[in-house]
């Protein structure tokens, strides 16, 4: 079998699906499996400093082979658990081979198929190797390609020594779908000039922009009156609450805004007549519609606490920031990924993120870490798959990247 399809294999038929609900580091203990498994791997294909701490963390060293010592330091980061939202217990992957263009059948007794008519990004990949599942479980391309391609770009540079290189870092983290892949990662310790994550999507992507986000919660109390005796008297939180939503831009949500257009998006609320919540997130890509929009927050309060009387409480608070702004002065790291995805006929998609990325954080922690793809499509479910040929692209850019900056730097 192909190295590389062994590798990723080998990798997903491991649960690591990571718990929001849990408090501790990594958020379920059988990531670890996976973690040590790795550990083992890093040291057999030769790499040096191979560590892994007590939160699961684990840091590796290619040291430059180049006798140029001006060398910047790269990185390149993945990480190793799995979404909560879907299923990673026996992972079943099946592997088409030679796709033909037309729908695969994931799952024959639930009628499970993977069809081109809804996810036409497949037709891209007629003639390529899909890797999907059975139909009952994610896949975990997401990011088990990214950990796969930094492996295996490695293991390449290790039996290709002809290739000048820097000193290359690489860093595997847990709980990244659960928002915390970056919170315990030690960037002094990781001690790269940049770094790049390989947990984009499909081939080309090439991201180093997304929101800023904060999250905001409401709080309105009420006074409950008998109905029939309420007249003057009453405070209805449930009202209140209906009029705050009513006073936010009403096409400034998800569904209705693209690109770099920001959005309010209320997820849950809940009330009665003496105390009512919503709970909404606030996104935008510029930092001052950003700060704009949680002034909105706090004029919305004021107004209803005009007619309503002191009622409402408001918490926002902020969960991260557009890369962007750590990014842009050193908007080289772009320009190599870039340059080395056309040296090898791919053709770069930069597109800002509606969303974030472990990057983004690290990037405000001191690691500029635009996000590169690492192949696989419809992350988070059972119609997740990705092709062969993009983990191998993948590879190539890494090993691209290492080579470039190497040669930039003389
Ligand atoms: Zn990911």
């Amino acid at each position: 079998m192909n190295p590389i399809l062994n590798r990723f294999l080998s990798y997903v038929t491991v649960d690591t699906q990571s718990d929001p609900h849990s408090a501790s580091t990594p958020s379920t203990e059988k990531q670890w499996i996976l973690a040590n498994k790795l550990v083992e791997e890093l040291k057999e294909i030769g790499l040096s400093d191979v560590e892994i701490d007590e939160n699961a963390y684990i840091m590796a060293t290619l040291p430059s082979n180049s006798p140029n010592s001006n060398i910047p330091v790269i990185g390149f980061i993945a990480h190793f658990d799995t979404s909560p939202d879907f299923s990673g217990t026996n992972v079943s992957p099946q592997i088409i081979e030679n796709y033909d263009g037309k729908d695969i059948v994931l799952n024959k007794e639930q009628h499970i198929i993977l069809s081109p008519d809804y996810f036409d990004d497949l037709l891209q990949y007629k003639g390529q190797t899909i890797i999907t599942t059975d139909g009952t479980t994610l896949l975990g391309a997401d990011d088990k390609a990214g950990i796969t391609e930094i492996v295996s770009a490695m293991e390449y540079l290790i039996n290709h020594p002809e290739i000048q290189h820097g000193t290359i870092k690489i860093g595997f983290t847990p709980d990244e779908e659960i928002g915390r892949g970056a919170h315990k990662f030690d960037v002094e310790k990781f001690g790269a000039d940049w770094a790049y994550t390989m947990d984009g999507s499909q081939v080309g992507e090439l991201e180093y922009e997304n929101f800023n986000a904060a999250s905001a919660k409401i709080s309105i109390s009420g006074k409950s009156v008998h109905p029939g005796y309420a007249k003057g008297k009453m405070i209805n939180a449930i009202s209140i609450a209906n009029e705050f939503m009513s006073l936010l831009p009403e096409d400034e949500v998800p569904q209705k805004t693209t690109g770099r257009e920001g959005f309010f998006h209320v997820h849950h609320i809940s009330g009665e007549i003496e105390k009512a919540t919503i709970e909404l997130i606030i996104r935008d890509h510029d930092k001052e519609l950003f700060e704009e929009r949680k002034k909105l927050i706090s004029t919305i309060k004021n107004q209803l606490t005009f007619t309503h009387g002191e009622c409402i409480n408001i918490e926002v608070k902020d969960q991260y920031f557009n890369m962007k702004e750590k990014v842009t002065p050193v908007y080289h790291i772009v320009e190599t990924a870039k340059e080395a995805m056309e040296s090898l006929n791919i053709t770069p998609i930069i597109k800002p993120i509606r969303g974030g990325t472990d990057g983004s954080q690290l990037s405000f922690m001191g690691l500029p870490c635009p996000n590169i793809f690492a192949g696989g499509h419809n992350f988070h479910g059972k119609y997740e798959y990705v092709p062969l040929e993009s983990i191998e692209s993948a590879i190539q850019v890494i090993v691209k990247i290492c080579e470039l900056t190497a040669k930039k730097s003389k």
